[in-house]
């Protein structure tokens, strides 16, 4: 690596690059050429070295076709296929691995994520920003439900883990310091990258910015993808779910020895203990706790299984602009 980062100043050496540029890219070859002329076109203006390194999820359609017609247009357009498709998360990870820049900026491979703010996110780290969040402004193309149940799910993790996730992004810069720390100091498989990079700590800064509509296909993300992200951001960042089992049970007995010693009192006094319906309301609520409670811990469970599996968070499938020495081959460390 030949392009240096000291003392907050960029210095480009020869035909070298500073920025690395990673896309993840599930059935985008509509789109993907479009995406990476406009961020070509503000790295040029901003003058500085680049690689752009996209990441086929495993897409069923041309993406990794149209990564290599970009390649033979422009050397530093690189491309990652993955084995199958693995999630967002696995081909973040993928293109970071691979990244050999100064700098790694991520963003979406649809052009919701505008190049425009690139230039901005170069300034901050120069002003010393190791982390550079792109912060959505507003959500005013999702529906009301989208918009509330994001804001409800933000407001939640913020509570439990702390993490501020109000209007973050996976549009992000990330250091040489943070995307090594990224890479190789945390094992764990089940990523957040949202989360990991705000944990990661140093100086953040954020830029705002505006959502925009989708140019071609559509968003990638089923209802149970999304279910999915939510329950690896708790499990990844919080244990407070657990405590609240905890916190129900102590209620619940609370509520028992109420309930047990007003039926004794019932019972001693010669009254027969009535109520049918009661009891099968309690029944019912004491179970479902109980189901629910196991489902939580459940899934604690199933991130641990998954961690201890240790199973590669991707595997690739071929490269291309890349050689063959490329960190990304050493999906398996
Ligand atoms: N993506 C991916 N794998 C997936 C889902 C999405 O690589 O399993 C990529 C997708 O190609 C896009 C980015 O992640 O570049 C964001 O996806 P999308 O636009 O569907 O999500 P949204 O804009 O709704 O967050
Ligand atoms: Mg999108």
């Amino acid at each position: 690596m030949s392009a240096e980062h000291s003392g907050g100043t960029v210095t480009t050496v020869g035909s070298s690059f500073v920025v690395s540029i990673v896309l993840p890219a599930y059935n985008e070859a509509l789109g993907l050429g479009a995406a990476v002329e406009s961020i070509r076109k503000v790295l040029h203006s901003s003058d500085v070295g680049y690689e752009i390194i996209v990441v086929d999820d495993g897409s069923s359609d041309a993406t990794f076709k149209e990564i290599e017609r970009l390649n033979a247009s422009d050397g530093n357009i690189k491309g990652i296929r993955l084995s199958r498709k693995f999630g967002k998360e696995s081909a973040l990870l993928a293109g970071l691995r691979t990244a050999d820049g100064a700098v790694a900026i991520t963003m979406d491979a649809d052009l919701q994520h505008p190049p425009e703010l690139i230039p901005e996110m170069l300034k901050e780290w120069r002003n010393g920003a190791k982390v550079v969040h792109a912060m959505k402004r507003d959500r005013q193309i999702d529906g009301w439900f989208t918009r509330s149940s994001a804001a409800l799910f933000n407001k939640l993790l913020s509570l439990t883990s702390g993490l501020n996730m109000r209007g973050a992004s996976d549009f992000k810069l990330l250091d040489r310091t943070v995307i090594n720390l990224l890479v190789d100091e945390l094992p764990e498989r089940g990523r957040f990258y949202r989360g990991l990079a705000g944990w990661a700590g140093f100086k953040q800064s954020s830029v705002p910015f505006d959502v925009v509509e989708r140019d071609t296909g559509k968003g990638k993300w089923s209802g149970f993808a999304l279910f999915d992200l939510a329950l690896t951001a708790i499990t990844s960042f919080t244990s407070a779910p657990l405590r609240v089992i905890t916190i129900l049970g102590a209620v619940t007995l609370v509520f028992g020895i109420v309930v047990s010693v007003e039926a004794l009192w019932s019972w001693f006094r010669g009254y027969s203990v009535s109520g049918f319906v009661t009891i099968i309301i309690t029944l019912l609520l004491i179970g479902s706790f109980i189901m629910i409670s196991l489902g939580i811990i459940g899934e604690y469970i199933a991130k641990i299984y998954a961690e201890v599996k240790d199973r590669p968070p991707y595997i690739v499938e071929s490269t291309c602009g890349l050689d063959r020495n490329s960190r990304s081959q050493t999906s398996f460390d």
